[in-house]
């Protein structure tokens, strides 16, 4: 479904991906752990067209999408949930889901997949009125994946959703990713440092450091490898 081909990015001098290539096949989870600056948002944003790519190739169902904007990329069927949720704090909860769907044009199906992220979620449809800048930090990854999920993704992209939640909701919210992979068909590309969880599960994972992949294997083999025990596992 995605693949990156050699591709490097640059902040102003820092070559922040350099010969980064992987693959995503429909239907999968895959996820991407490192550290604190090894690359991982920027490998994100290099797929939506936010981060230009300087050399290499993205291609998504074998066509080159590193030169679209990233409304035009979206309108391929690849969203992003971003780092930090970046939900709209005063509109609601409803308003901010509607914001989801801007970009589609079938609108008598909105109505319905808001009645699907509030089957996954229903909290958020108890708090549909409130402003989203009044929920709780689990609540509003839970609003920023639904928003995402609004757009219909084939796939969908995670920036650590687990960052700064509690161990409880985050293993709600790893659960819910699961339950989105396999119940509405979308291919999922996750981003995290809490590798324990992603990988658990993920299908297939990448490390990387300093901007390069280092290692990539099935999500389970990755786990009992003794070197990402030690850097990311904390054994
Ligand atoms: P984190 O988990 O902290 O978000 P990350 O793996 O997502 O880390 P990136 O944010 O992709 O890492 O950063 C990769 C490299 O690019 C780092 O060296 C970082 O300092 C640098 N970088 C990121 N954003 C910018 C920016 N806006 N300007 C300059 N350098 C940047």
């Amino acid at each position: 479904m995605l693949e990156l081909r050699n591709v490097n990015a640059y902040y102003g001098n820092i070559h922040a991906l350099r010969d980064v290539s992987l693959t995503i096949d429909s239907g999968e989870v895959i996820t991407l752990i490192g550290a604190n600056g090894a690359g991982k948002s920027t490998t994100l944003m290099a797929i939506c067209g936010i981060m230009p790519v300087r050399s290499g190739e993205i291609l998504f169902r074998g066509e080159p999408i590193q030169a679209l904007r990233p409304e035009n990329i979206v309108s391929l069927g690849i969203c992003q949930v971003p780092e930090g949720r970046h939900i709209f704090s005063e509109l609601s909860v409803r308003e901010n889901l509607d914001m989801g769907a801007f970009l589609r044009r079938d609108t008598a199906n909105i109505k319905r997949d808001i009645d699907h992220v509030y089957s996954l979620f229903p909290i958020l449809e108890q708090r549909h009125n409130q402003p989203g800048g009044n929920l709780s930090g689990g609540e509003q990854q839970m609003l920023a994946i639904s928003r995402a999920l609004m757009a219909r993704p084939q796939l969908l992209l995670l920036d650590e959703p687990s960052m700064g939640l509690a161990p409880l909701v985050i293993k709600q919210i790893f659960s819910i990713i699961q339950r989105i992979n396999q119940e509405s068909d979308t291919t999922v590309f996750l981003v995290e440092q809490n590798a324990n969880q992603a990988l658990r599960i993920a299908n297939r994972g990448y490390v990387i450091e300093n901007g390069g992949i280092v290692l990539s294997d099935d999500g389970d083999k990755l786990l009992d490898n003794p070197d990402v025990q030690k850097a990311y596992l904390g054994i």
